[in-house]
């Protein structure tokens, strides 16, 4: 058995709740579903984070997200999504295998799924010098 949850899930190696697959990508409800129509989307390839998967699979994963968020449009009818993903402990990442925590929204449900952040003390022009690619 492999150790990643998620490759796990991917090769219906344990119970799951999938909402869709295809060929390169899983989507399903996680563990604890923390709002309502909470999915998490993921390749099915093993790959850390954002840092390193190649942009193929990225964009293949991208893809699905819209789908699900257009399905979720249709059958919920949710009005907005917020797409939740961390790389990284630095971020919280606590399954490291690449995934997206999308959250259909509906008018008022009242979720707070944007972090209040502290903003920063350097100045726009500052943060360019550091930032531009
Ligand atoms: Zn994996």
């Amino acid at each position: 058995m492999e150790a990643c949850v998620i490759c796990q899930l991917a090769k219906h190696q344990l119970r799951s709740w999938v909402v869709y697959e295809d060929e390169n990508v899983i989507c399903f409800l996680p563990l604890e579903v923390e709002a309502f129509g909470h999915t998490v989307i993921a390749p099915k390839a093993h790959h850390t984070d954002l840092f390193g998967v190649p942009a193929e699979v990225l964009a293949c994963t991208l893809g699905v997200v819209q789908k699900v968020a257009l399905h979720y449009q249709i059958v919920l009818g949710a009005t907005g999504v917020n797409l939740l993903h961390a790389s990284g402990v630095a971020a919280g990442q606590s399954v490291p295998h690449l995934h997206f925590h999308l959250i259909p929204r509906l008018d008022n449900d009242d979720l707070e799924a944007w972090p209040k952040l502290p903003g920063t003390k350097y100045s726009k022009d500052e943060l360019l010098q550091r930032l531009q690619l």
